[in-house]
């Protein structure tokens, strides 16, 4: 990982320049980046898309986005001028091979008149398919063939399936070195999620207890209080398994159950990371009614109004078989995890909005105190909450204050907000300085994506093939089915929840 290098003179091409995630995530990045003097003094973002803006138009667009969806709140003025500078619109259409002769001519002038060649990343925030025209038409005008200085960040979905992400590997690969290929997963760039390396890593009390010898069960639990949303069309093609567990919560347990890497090397780290997921047990076709649980969330009442069920929503089939809720049981056959479970579960329109990794220790060997004094016995458990709180919890037994021996468990708190004074950035942040240095740490490795694949496209085509008779199987505001309880229960554990703060939406 290149912690402190700073970033060269740099040209951002963004595709898509004119959707969502440019005005939601990505120029509100840059620009904290900005304020914060991380860009490089020599910068460039070049705002590609067929919808017809000059300069000023796009940048007035841009700054309503900022206004909006910046974590720093409303753009100073002076601020906003001087980042702005650096922005450009050129009107183009991913499928005309002339508009990318635009864009190299855009490249040529910078590079002859800044003081060092600049680094060119290629930013893909458009639909999938059009990922392969994109990489093709670059190659073509000589725009990906700089090893040292031309990188891709390809957004997710990385495929919908294992052979289209093989498909799309390959594709990719024939064009750029891996090396230049950055499969962005923004779950991988939140604070709580890098700082389950340090956590782990740089403490020597948690590495010796962190295997089957002293975890009962780990449970990674990814909840939405909110439901398709105006992406109905979109998910409707895709669901829980493929937009959520093949990304983002494989990642996360990748890093909780990884081996210890030899440095903080991005190789390095990313080569232990992939070792986990070839270490899952592949699912038998006859175990997956018994190991996973799908759901679809119908109508319900959420905070006094009433809500639609998903196969109502805009731009989904009425008889949809996609889920919106999957929840699943995997087990790591390696020496470190043999049969301790891993239960995941994520959901739309879920009781509470929230990313929990719940970590379960064993009991203690022998109990000295009488039952009395250990009614509400809880074993030792570990809990990081990736958001909305940021922290990490230590649930220990103590004694209630009194004159009786009573036992409680109690919470030790590492709270982010209480302990740093500073803003955390946001994920988009993290990866696009990432992506500017060349630190690939934090990004999806082309063979990571299809061992992922590969491990759920047993479940994927069960799914697939026997539509459910259930759905809609749990409603709206609620913890999902039935079933996903009994998933866990019949093992003698419930999902755990962190309690509603007040204040929070709930
Ligand atoms: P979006 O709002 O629909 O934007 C699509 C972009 O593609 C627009 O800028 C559009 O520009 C451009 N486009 C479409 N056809 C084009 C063509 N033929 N030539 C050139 N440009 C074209 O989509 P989005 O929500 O930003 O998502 C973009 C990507 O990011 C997707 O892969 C999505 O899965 C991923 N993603 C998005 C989010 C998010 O929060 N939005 C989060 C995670 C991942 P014109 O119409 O001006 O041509």
């Amino acid at each position: 990982m290149k912690t402190n290098v700073k970033p060269r003179p740099t040209i951002f091409m963004i595709f898509g320049g004119t959707g969502d995630l440019a005005a939601r995530k990505l120029i509100p990045a840059l620009f904290n980046l900005f304020l914060e003097k991380y860009m490089p003094k020599e910068f460039a973002i070049i705002g590609l898309g067929r919808t017809s803006y000059s300069d000023e138009s796009f940048i007035k667009t841009l700054l309503e986005g900022v206004n909006k969806y910046s974590r720093s709140g409303k753009a100073d003025k002076d601020k906003w001028k001087e980042f702005s500078s650096h922005i450009s619109y050129l009107t183009s259409d991913v499928n005309d091979e002339k508009d990318y002769k635009k864009m190299s001519d855009f490249i040529e002038k910078c590079e002859n008149e800044w003081s060092e060649p600049p680094v060119i990343i290629h930013y893909l925030a458009v639909d999938p398919k059009f990922f392969p025209i994109i990489a093709s038409n670059l190659a073509k005008v000589k725009l990906a063939d700089n090893t040292d200085r031309t990188r891709i960040v390809v957004e997710k979905p990385f495929g919908h399936d294992l052979a289209s992400a093989k498909e799309l590997n390959i594709l990719l690969k024939s064009i750029f070195d891996e090396t230049q290929i950055y499969r962005i997963d923004h779950y991988l760039g939140k604070e709580t999620v890098q700082n389950m390396l340090a956590f782990r890593f740089a403490n020597a009390l948690f590495e010796p207890i962190w295997n089957r010898n002293y975890i009962e069960h780990v449970q990674i639990s990814v909840t939405e209080d909110i439901g398709v949303e105006d992406r109905g069309g979109y998910y409707d093609g895709s669901g829980a398994l493929r937009d959520m567990v093949q990304n983002h919560i494989l990642q996360v347990l990748c890093l909780v159950a990884m081996e210890p890497p030899v440095n903080f090397d991005a190789e390095e780290i990313r080569n232990r990371k992939v070792d986990v997921l070839r270490a899952m047990r592949p699912f038998a076709n006859e175990e997956i009614r018994f190991n996973t649980v799908r759901g679809q969330y119908g109508d319900g009442w959420v905070q006094g109004e009433k809500v639609e069920g998903y196969r109502e929503e805009t731009g989904v089939d009425p008889e949809s078989n996609t889920e919106t809720f999957a929840a699943l049981k995997f087990f790591i056959d390696n020496w470190r995890w043999q049969n301790v479970p891993f239960y995941v579960r994520t959901g739309k329109r879920m009781h509470q909005k929230s990313s929990i990794i719940s970590i379960q220790f064993k009991d203690v060997p022998h109990l000295i105190f009488p039952s009395q004094s250990s009614e509400s016995w809880q074993q030792n458990r570990l809990i990081i909450s990736i958001q909305p709180e940021m922290s990490i919890r230590l649930q220990v037994q103590a004694k209630r204050p009194g004159l009786d021996m009573t036992l409680n468990p109690v919470d030790m708190v590492f709270n982010y907000d209480g302990t740093y004074e500073n803003d955390t950035p946001e994920a988009y942040e993290t990866l696009l300085l990432d992506a500017m240095k060349g630190d690939q740490t934090l990004f999806m490795r082309g063979d990571q994506v299809e061992t992922a694949w590969d491990l759920l496209m047993p479940v994927l085509e069960n799914w697939e093939s026997r539509k459910s008779i259930s759905f809609p199987n749990y409603s709206s505001d609620s913890w999902g089915p039935e079933t996903a309880e009994a998933l866990i229960a019949k093992d003698g554990f419930h999902w755990f929840t962190l309690p509603i703060k007040k204040g929070e939406k709930k």
